[in-house]
């Protein structure tokens, strides 16, 4: 007979769960695994909050295996390493993201795109090839491979920079991948939520100038005052929509809706680019029209290999770019998930989970 969770590793851990769709999280006893000679444990100070695992703890993507501990936004402190770490000793800060195991010999692998890895393993609702299950940052400790854990720069503060291991690196690699970083530029960031108020931010100190584009007026002096964009579009009003028309170089697409796709391909400039990140339900229309005419092109990008999401935070801590959060304790999460489930969030929930009683 399999071993239950809290019995079939040696290490003690406490987590919240999913137990079902409902997606409501209660306490959960489990275990993790031995620290192996690659292995750094850590102590969960923070987890942050992403919009996926609201989606997995409902299974809105239908491929929840339950119970599910969330989170893959984990800031903590290493606890112990084995003999063959290199980059990490006790008491050093870092970070875990959305990934924590790929082949190490593919294509992918090789070019530092584990994100890409037909065998990369997420975090957080995932099945080893021994049958155990990986449980995310609402926990207080992990063992992760060196490999996928990230150094956390010296002046970001641990829990506004938690965020980024998700919602900065989704937003910072195609913005690289696609050349998104032309200074004077014009970018759009389609979305003001955890990953467009951290894409704004990373837009402008890149250089570019950015616009907002979003279905809620109500956004409009946040993004500008505090958030630092240039200016602000609101997508359900024609006549803005119109005079801004061809005047993008760049958007990025963050909304995780269904959304129409016409009236962001008409702001982009010649050869601009649409690139999205969210990942709506249902499949988009792609009006082919306004691509061929103004040789536009629409790409996707997921997450970031872990090269570039160290090169990510160093980016963010040199710009003194974190995350806008609300910290919450752990017994306020279904609450907050409530709450992200109607955008209720300035910009991102993080869970302090080293002063929560799990
Ligand atoms: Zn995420
Ligand atoms: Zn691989």
């Amino acid at each position: 007979m399999a071993k239950s969770p809290e019995e079939e590793h040696p290490h003690k851990a406490l987590g919240w769960a999913a137990r079902d769709s409902s997606g409501v999280l209660s306490p959960f006893p489990f275990s993790r695994r031995e620290n192996g000679d690659d292995d750094v444990t850590i102590k969960i100070l923070y987890c942050g909050v992403c919009h996926s695992d609201l989606h997995s703890c409902k299974n809105e993507w239908g491929v929840s295996s339950y119970p599910l501990v969330p989170g893959h936004e984990i800031v903590g402190v290493v606890t112990k390493v084995g003999k063959a770490v290199t980059k990490f000793k006790v008491d050093d800060k870092v970070g875990v993201g959305v990934m924590v195991s790929s082949c190490k010999k593919c294509d992918c692998c090789k070019q530092d795109l584990e994100n890409y890895c037909p065998q990369m393993m997420l975090t957080y609702n995932s099945i080893n090839h021994d049958g155990t299950k990986n449980y995310g940052g609402y926990s207080d400790m992990i063992v992760v491979d060196q490999h996928y854990v990230l150094r956390f720069p010296d002046n970001m503060p641990l829990d506004a920079g938690a965020p980024l291991l998700c919602a900065g690196i989704t937003v910072y690699s195609p913005m690289m991948y696609y050349g998104m970083t032309e200074v004077g530029r014009h970018l759009g960031v389609a979305g003001l939520g955890g990953l467009g108020h951290v894409a704004v931010k990373i837009g402008k100190a890149m250089g570019l100038k950015v616009t907002v584009i979003s279905t809620s007026p109500k956004k409009e002096s946040e993004a500008i005052n505090s958030l630092g964009a240039d200016s602000f579009l609101v997508s359900t009003d024609p006549a803005k929509l119109k005079a801004a028309m061809g005047t993008m170089d760049y958007i990025i697409d963050t909304v995780s809706a269904v959304h129409p796709l016409l009236p962001l391909l008409s702001l982009l400039k010649l050869n601009g680019k649409l690139i999205t990140v969210g990942l709506p339900e249902k499949p988009l229309e792609l009006p082919i029209f306004p691509l061929v005419l103004g040789r536009r092109l629409v790409g996707g990008s997921d997450i970031g290999g872990i090269k570039e999401t160290q090169e990510m935070l160093d980016f963010c801590a040199k710009h003194n770019i974190t995350a806008d959060i609300e910290l919450i304790k752990m017994d306020q999460i279904n609450t907050a998930m409530e709450r992200l489930a109607k955008s209720d969030v300035r910009y991102r929930f993080v869970i302090d989970v080293g002063n929560s009683k799990l």
